[in-house]
Formats: C-alpha cells, sequence, structure tokens
C-alpha cells in the first residue's frame, strides 16, 4: 500500500494512493441531480474491482454488493450503505436574443456567494467556460447594490455573438456547474466544490474497499444515491429496491468551528475530530450504540450530534421504507456547504471509511435492531 503523507496537527497520517486519486476523480466530474451518469461510471469502475456485483437502476443509482458468509443461507439481513453523488448545480431556463443565459437552482445555492464565479456549461459537445455576474458595481443603483440579487437578474455569459451562436453549444435543460477543481490546504485539509456530498459517497466506496478482503456475515449494499439534493430521491428509490433491515447513510454535515457559527443551536463540531455520529429520531439507538462501541473499540476519534427531527439526508429517506430500516447518519465535518470552496479534513475522510468498515463487520446475522 502507498503511502501518502502529509504531516497535519492531528499527526502523520496516511491515505491510499489509489483511493486519494478516486476521490479527486469523482471532485473534478460533474454530478447535477439528475445528471449523475458521468459520476456513476467513475463509481462502477472503482466498485467493479471490490464488489461481487455491481448494477444500475432505472433511477440510476449505483448498487454494488459484497456478499456476506451467511449469504443466501435462510433469513439473512441485509445492509444497505448511502452515499449520495449528485451535486448542487444550474440549470438553463432561458436564451435571450444576445446569447445570455438564464438559469435556475438545482438544490440550494447562496446567490451572494455564486456570484463572479467561474463556470462550467455542460453543453452538448463537453464543458464550456461561463461566468455567473450583473452589472459592474458603478453601474449598479443604490438599490440594486443593497439587495440580494434573485436568479431573473443575473445572467451567464458564454461569449456567444446571440442567440443562434448560444443555441449551438447549449439547450435548454443543459446544466452548469462552478468550476470544478480539488485543492489541497495545510494541516491535511482539502477544498472543493461538491465535496456534499462526494465524499461521502466516496467514504461508502472507500469502505467497501476496505471490506473487499473480509469476510462480513451479511451482504452489505453500497449505494451511490442519486438526486438526493432535490429531496433524497434515489435514496427513496434504491432502499425500496433492497428492502434492509439495517443501513447508514453518509453525508457532510455543518462544522462549527468557524466564526459566528451558533454552537448552542448546532453543537460543537470541529474540522479533524473525527466522523460525527448521529442521535436523535431519525436513528436506530442500537445503531447508534454500535456505532459508538465500534469507534471506541478500533479507537477510531468521533464526534456526536444532536438531530431533534427527521435529518436533511438519506438516512431521513430510508428510515421510512418498508417496515422501516434501522439508520444511522455518518457526518463528515464539512465548511462553507453548498459554495465553491466547501473544506473538509481528509483524516475526517479516512476515519469515516474506517468506522464503515468496521461497522460492516462488526454485524451478525442475528443481531436485532428492534428498540427495547
Ligand atoms: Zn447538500
Amino acid at each position: 500500500m502507498a503511502i501518502h503523507g502529509p504531516v497535519t496537527l492531528y499527526g502523520t497520517f496516511k491515505m491510499n494512493e489509489s483511493s486519494l486519486s478516486f476521490l479527486k476523480a469523482l471532485l473534478e466530474t460533474p454530478s447535477p441531480s439528475g445528471y449523475e451518469a458521468k459520476i456513476q461510471r467513475l463509481i462502477r469502475e472503482w466498485a467493479g474491482k471490490f464488489a461481487d456485483d455491481v448494477r444500475t437502476d432505472r433511477h440510476g443509482n449505483v448498487h454494488c454488493v459484497k456478499k456476506g458468509a451467511k449469504s443466501g443461507q435462510g433469513e439473512t439481513q441485509k445492509l444497505m450503505l448511502a452515499g449520495h453523488c449528485d451535486q448542487i448545480a444550474l440549470m438553463i431556463q432561458h436564451i435571450d436574443e444576445n446569447g445570455f443565459l438564464y438559469v435556475q437552482p438545482i438544490g440550494g445555492w447562496d446567490m451572494q456567494i455564486l456570484l463572479g464565479q467561474h463556470l462550467s456549461v455542460w453543453g452538448r459537445n463537453g464543458a464550456i467556460n461561463g461566468v455567473l455576474s450583473r452589472k459592474a458595481t458603478h453601474l449598479l443603483t443604490n438599490e440594486e447594490r443593497n439587495k440580494v440579487p434573485q436568479f431573473s437578474d443575473v445572467w451567464v455569459d458564454i461569449g456567444a455573438r446571440d442567440k443562434k451562436e448560444a443555441e449551438s453549444m447549449v439547450t435548454i435543460g443543459d446544466t452548469v456547474t462552478v468550476r470544478l477543481g480539488y485543492s489541497d490546504m495545510i494541516n491535511g485539509l482539502a477544498c472543493s466544490p461538491g465535496m456534499d456530498d462526494k465524499v461521502g459517497v466516496w467514504t461508502v466506496m472507500e469502505a467497501l474497499r476496505l471490506v473487499s478482503d473480509k469476510s462480513p456475515w451479511i451482504d452489505i449494499h453500497f449505494v451511490s444515491t442519486v438526486q438526493e439534493e432535490i429531496g433524497l430521491r434515489g435514496a427513496t428509490t434504491s432502499a425500496q429496491g433492497i428492502l434492509p433491515q439495517v443501513g447508514l447513510a453518509v453525508d457532510v454535515t455543518h462544522a462549527t468551528d468557524t466564526p459566528g457559527t451558533d454552537r448552542k443551536n448546532l453543537g460543537e463540531v470541529k474540522l479533524g475530530a473525527g466522523p460525527v455520529i448521529h442521535r436523535g429520531p431519525n436513528f436506530n439507538p442500537k445503531v447508534v450504540d454500535r456505532m459508538i462501541d465500534v469507534a471506541r473499540l478500533s479507537d477510531i476519534p468521533h464526534q456526536l450530534r444532536g438531530v431533534p427531527k427527521g435529518s436533511g439526508t438519506d438516512a431521513n429517506a430510508m428510515q421510512t421504507v418498508g417496515e422501516g430500516v434501522a439508520m444511522g447518519l455518518i457526518g463528515v465535518p464539512n465548511r462553507y456547504m453548498h459554495s465553491p470552496v466547501e473544506v473538509v479534513s481528509l483524516k475526517d475522510l479516512e476515519n469515516s471509511a474506517n468506522l464503515l468498515a468496521e461497522f460492516c463487520l462488526s454485524i451478525k446475522p442475528e443481531d436485532s435492531w428492534i428498540p427495547e
């Protein structure tokens, strides 16, 4: 195993070199919700090396199965792990006579952060450069300067001469992302658009690699889900297809270690302090306890966060499928979620994948998740 070893505040760490390249490839591949085919190809290629079976369902979710030692012997349970591969993006809604594109959001954007971004417009022949802009500051009226613009107040400029030229390259319904790309930061941190939730699907696929040469008791379904950002849709269909007894979702969670973040309401979550184990009504108490036990036994640093309602993650959709799925949620601490500069700690990623893999190996066919 190759060692990749920047020194961090938290000690030297190693990330498998091919796993790190896979993470970067995920982050550099566009995956707007509903337009995930490209990234799912990458997932299938990775999972093909480690899973017993890889298939894509009609909705676009990629299911990767690692068979358990007890597979096919009577009534054994199934574990489903989900990370969503889609990212927030924009969609072309209107092309004006001068060739400027008007867009609508796919998922939740902060307009104040989007303005002035370099964009990639995913037209029929691949990516075209564009910028999201409005008038220069000198030309804004006072009223315009003091209000947050709406999507109808800003446009994407791809440099087209007119509508005809724009239409020769892009079509209504094409997607637009901020310019994709990964940057290392000091102390083992990394920055990229779309960390939400490519680090989650990476964690699930890295856990598949980690258990691939082990012998789990039960069948484990590692799923790259689609359309999370527009309503947890892929987790719903894939969980309905699998009908697991127990499941874990992996998604980013807000780090509260930046200025102005309210720890009294959001709890205390630090980048680099390990995966976040969630507690609350969306989560099965036995699954939560198992995760905490596994983390302690395996010496994996971890943090706790309470969520007093259904979480805004795949765990929420999966919990209410069939007779109910015993759910847990692993959160990867993330700063500046839904911005072009989402920051995570690589060490947290590695610890999240280790926790997930150890959880997989801890489950016995006779384990019951019925709360008591
Ligand atoms: Zn999100």
